[in-house]
């Protein structure tokens, strides 16, 4: 299939850009490149354009003849969309509005939402599957479940086939290091972890310690970026036309903050300083979810998203490949 990759050259749309050239489908990049990187974009045509001009997706989708929609292009960040919620609104939530008149416009029915964990907010019961209610309490997770809410309206009106895939906490890098995770300011635990081990940082914030966990850190559900990438190729066979269908990607494992900084430092084999600091507001203390629907309705499952080879293959990235790929 041609493929339209809005946000193509950023983390989980540059890994599933490859997953997808390699199962034979044509994955055409859509990106402005605000947080993206051009470098990232090797398995397909790249159109530089901006989620809110609708004229230019138009443009790109009539042009390749698009067949369906990955739509990845994003905001990502919980901390800074707490500070921001005008900005993570209009991206996320006028973005994606852009992008479903643009394919309602250019007559492409079916698409594939980068949906996350936040839309459930503070779970009532851990592991979550996808009955679980859905209570944002940051503006990221909020704007997740608004454009959720606009597949699901407009795959009823218009027809379309939708896809959300639920992603937990994405991580890790590409086994054969062609790409990798680069976001500047990087605020994601386990790039942050690891920038530690290798000197670029001093040390890493812990945000709270206080939680009723076991450790007092957050738990989360880490999935190796791998393991999603190949979810939206599974999802590509399971569209069902007027309906919107939301799937968790999970690894099903939860690590709390605290024990992914020994596992790094195991890994690494290098010290690893930490900073204390107060919790960071939006944070659910506990996230981990099963993948039970993604087995059964679209034939998927973690293969690579056991905790160690998450932070070895992020590892290797950032000591072996990125300097190299960055500069080809
Ligand atoms: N976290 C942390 N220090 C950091 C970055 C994150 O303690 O420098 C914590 C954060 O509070 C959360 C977990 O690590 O509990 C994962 O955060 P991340 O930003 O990686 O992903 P999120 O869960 O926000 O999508």
């Amino acid at each position: 299939m041609r493929i339209l990759v809005t946000g193509g050259a950023g983390f989980i749309g540059a890994h599933t850009s490859k997953a997808l050239a390699a199962a034979g489908h044509e994955p055409i990049v859509f990106d402005n490149l605000s947080t993206g990187h051009r470098w990232a974009v090797k398995w397909g045509p790249f159109e530089y354009g901006d989620l809110l001009d609708r004229a230019a997706l138009i443009d790109v989708m009539r042009r390749h003849r698009v067949e369906a929609v990955l739509h990845f292009a994003a905001l990502s960040s919980v901390g800074e969309s707490n500070i921001r919620p005008d900005v993570y609104y209009r991206t996320n939530v006028l973005g994606t509005l852009s992008v479903l008149d643009a394919m309602k416009d250019a007559g492409v029915g079916q698409i594939i939402l980068s949906s996350s964990c936040a839309v459930y907010g503070i779970p009532e019961k851990i592991p979550i599957d996808e009955s679980a209610l859905t209570d944002p309490i940051n503006p990221y997770g909020s704007s997740k479940l608004m454009a959720e809410k606009m597949l699901g309206d407009y795959a009823r009106a218009f027809n379309l086939a939708a896809v959300a895939l639920r992603y937990f906490n994405a991580a890790g890098a590409d086994p054969d290091g062609d790409v990798g995770e680069e976001h500047s300011p990087e605020t994601h635990l386990i790039p942050s972890v690891l920038q530690v081990a290798s000197g670029i940082r001093d040390y890493v914030n812990v945000f709270g310690s206080n939680y009723k966990t076991l450790d007092g850190t957050c738990v989360r559900d880490y999935v190796h970026v791998s393991d999603l990438a190949n979810g939206h190729v599974s999802a590509l066979t399971s569209f069902k036309f007027g309906e919107f269908r939301s799937f968790n990607l999970s690894s099903g494992c939860g690590y709390s903050v605290n024990q992914i900084i020994d596992r790094a430092r195991f890994i690494t084999n290098k010290e690893i300083n930490t900073r204390i600091l107060n919790n960071r507001m939006g944070d659910p203390p506990v996230l981990y979810a099963n993948s039970n629907l993604a087995k059964s309705e679209i034939n998927w499952i973690a293969k690579r998203s056991d905790i160690d080879t998450i932070i070895s293959d992020a590892w290797s990235w950032i000591s072996h490949h990125r300097f190299k790929v960055v500069c080809s």
